[in-house]
C-alpha cells in the first residue's frame, strides 16, 4: 500500500496536537522536560497493550509498546520517539507555539517536526498493527523517549545502559529522513545511516592576575583566549571525502567544476567558500570535524586582569576519529598557544557511527521511497547532529533515520523548522509516515 489511510492520519494529526500541548520542553536541566505528560497520552493512545515505563528520574519518563508479529524469522524492528522539545521564542512565532493548531492542512506547534510528528505517527501505526485483524509481520516495538534534546542521558540512553534486553532488536528507525527533494540528477530522498561524533571539550586559558589600571605587559588571560577562539575559528583539519559527501554532491545545484573541486580534499576549501551558505554549511560539516567554540566564562572584576578564562568547544567528529586525534587536532589548532591552556576531559563523547546501507531494511525504504515518490532514489545521509540513533549503532543494531514526507516544504525550508520557529507540519506528510512504519512492518523480509 501506498497511499496513506485518512483515518490514520487524522489520528496522528489529533496525537501531535496533544503531544505539542503537553509542552515537555527540555532546556538541558534535569528538573525540566516533563515527558511523563507525554508518555501519559501515549499510554492513553496505546491503552490495552503491552508497556512497559522507564522513570530514572521524577518526571523523566519513556514508555516500550510491543506488539508480536506473526512471522518468527522476521527481524524486530524498533521504532525510536523522542517526546520532549527545545524552548522557543515565543515573539517570533506567527501562531502560538504551544497551541497545536491546525491551519490550512498544517499542524502548528513546537515539536511538529523534531519529532513529535514522528513519535505520534509511530504510535498510530503501531496501535494500528495491534488492533487490526492481523498482526505484523515483524515484530514491532515502539520506544517513546525522555530527554533526546539534551542527549539522552535520562531516556535512550539511560534505558539501552539498563534495560537492553527490552529493546533489543534487528533495526532502529528514527528522526532525521524521507524529505525529498529535486537534486541537480533527479528526485531524491535522504535517509540518516549515519551520525557525526560529539567531542565537547572545555579549554581552560591561564594567565596572572593583576590590577586592571596598568595593563601594559600584563599576561591577560582573557587576551590570550580571544586569540585561542580566533584560532580555533580559523582551523580546518583535512576533509574526508566519504562516501555519504559523494552521494550528496552529485545532488548539488552547481556546475561541474565546483562539483569536481568539492571531492578533492586539496581544493573543498576554495569551492565552499564561493558557494551559497545553505549548501556549505552541510558540505563543510559532513567533510570535516569541526570545531566551534561556543561559551566563554571568565574574569571577575573590572579592575582585575583574569587569570583564568573557560572556552567551550563543540567538537564534532567524522567516522574514525578518536579522542586521541580530536587531542592532536587541537594542539595543532592552538600551536605556540597550546601549553598555556589546560584541556578538561571530555564533556561529552561520543564517536560517529555509521550503519550500513545494503540491508534488507535499507532496501525496503528505498523501494518504499519510489513508490511513494515515483523514481526517488534514496541518498543514505549523515547527520552532522546527534540523535538517539547513536546508542543504537554503537551497540551494533543497523539504525536509519527515516520518515516518508510530502514535497510540500523544501528540504531547505524543512531544515530551517528543525529548532525554528514557526515549525510546522503537513497532514500528508503525516498520514505518508504514518503508513511507512505499517508497511516496513508487514514488508520486512528476514
Ligand atoms: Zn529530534
Amino acid at each position: 500500500m501506498t497511499e496513506a489511510d485518512p483515518q490514520l492520519t487524522g489520528e496522528t494529526a489529533e496525537l501531535l496536537q496533544v503531544m505539542i500541548r503537553n509542552a515537555c520542553i527540555n532546556d538541558g536541566t534535569p528538573a525540566s522536560g516533563g515527558e511523563v505528560r507525554n508518555a501519559g497520552t501515549v499510554d492513553d493512545a496505546l491503552d490495552g497493550l503491552h508497556l512497559d515505563h522507564y522513570e530514572p528520574i521524577s518526571g523523566r519518563r519513556s514508555v516500550l509498546a510491543t506488539v508480536e508479529g506473526s512471522d518468527p524469522d522476521a527481524p524486530t524492528i524498533l521504532l525510536l520517539g523522542h517526546t520532549d522539545v527545545v524552548p522557543v521564542s515565543p515573539d517570533d512565532w506567527r501562531e502560538d507555539p504551544f497551541g497545536g493548531e491546525l491551519i490550512d492542512g498544517e499542524v502548528w506547534g513546537r515539536g511538529a517536526v523534531d519529532m513529535l510528528n514522528l513519535t505520534s505517527s509511530m504510535a498510530v501505526a503501531v496501535r494500528h498493527l495491534a488492533t487490526r485483524d492481523h498482526p505484523p509481520r515483524a515484530t514491532v516495538k515502539f520506544l517513546a523517549v525522555a530527554d533526546e534534546e539534551a542527549g539522552g542521558t535520562w531516556g535512550a540512553g539511560w534505558i539501552a545502559e539498563n534495560a537492553w534486553d527490552d529493546v533489543a532488536c534487528d533495526y532502529v528507525l528514527t528522526e532525521r529522513g524521507g524529505v525529498p527533494f529535486d537534486g541537480a540528477d533527479g528526485r531524491k530522498l535522504v535517509m540518516a545511516s549515519a551520525e557525526k561524533g560529539i567531542g565537547w571539550r572545555k579549554l581552560v586559558v591561564h594567565g596572572t592576575p593583576g590590577h586592571g589600571s596598568m595593563p601594559y605587559g600584563a599576561d591577560n588571560a582573557l587576551i590570550t583566549a580571544a586569540e585561542i577562539v580566533r584560532r580555533l575559528a580559523a582551523y580546518q583539519p583535512r576533509a574526508q571525502i566519504n562516501e555519504h559527501f559523494r552521494a550528496w554532491a552529485a545532488t548539488l545545484p552547481v556546475d561541474d567544476a565546483t562539483r569536481a573541486a568539492l571531492l578533492d580534499p586539496d581544493t573543498i576549501q576554495a569551492a565552499l567558500a564561493g558557494m551559497d551558505p545553505h549548501l556549505s554549511q552541510y558540505c563543510h560539516a559532513v567533510t570535516h570535524t569541526t570545531f566551534s567554540p561556543n561559551v566563554a566564562h571568565g574574569g571577575t572584576k573590572t579592575n582585575t586582569i583574569p587569570d583564568r578564562i573557560e572556552l567551550d568547544v563543540d567538537i564534532r567528529t567524522l567516522p574514525g576519529v578518536t579522542d586521541a586525534d580530536v587531542e592532536v587536532m587541537l594542539t595543532e589548532a592552538l600551536g605556540d598557544l597550546a601549553d598555556r591552556v589546560s584541556i578538561e576531559d571530555p564533556v561529552t563523547t561520543r564517536a560517529a557511527t555509521t550503519s550500513p546501507s545494503d540491508t534488507p531494511m535499507f532496501d525496503l525504504l528505498r523501494r518504499r521511497a519510489a513508490a511513494v515518490h515515483p523514481g526517488a532514489e534514496v541518498i543514505p545521509w549523515m547527520i552532522v547532529g546527534g540523535t538517539d540513533a547513536a546508542f543504537f549503532r554503537e551497540r551494533g543494531i543497523p539504525s536509519y533515520g527515516a520518515g516518508m514526507f510530502s514535497p510540500k516544504a523544501s528540504l531547505q525550508e524543512f531544515a530551517s523548522r528543525f529548532h525554528g520557529h514557526n515549525e510546522r507540519i503537513d497532514l500528508d506528510s503525516l498520514g505518508l509516515s504514518t503508513q511507512l512504519w505499517i508497511d516496513l512492518a508487514d514488508g520486512i523480509s528476514p
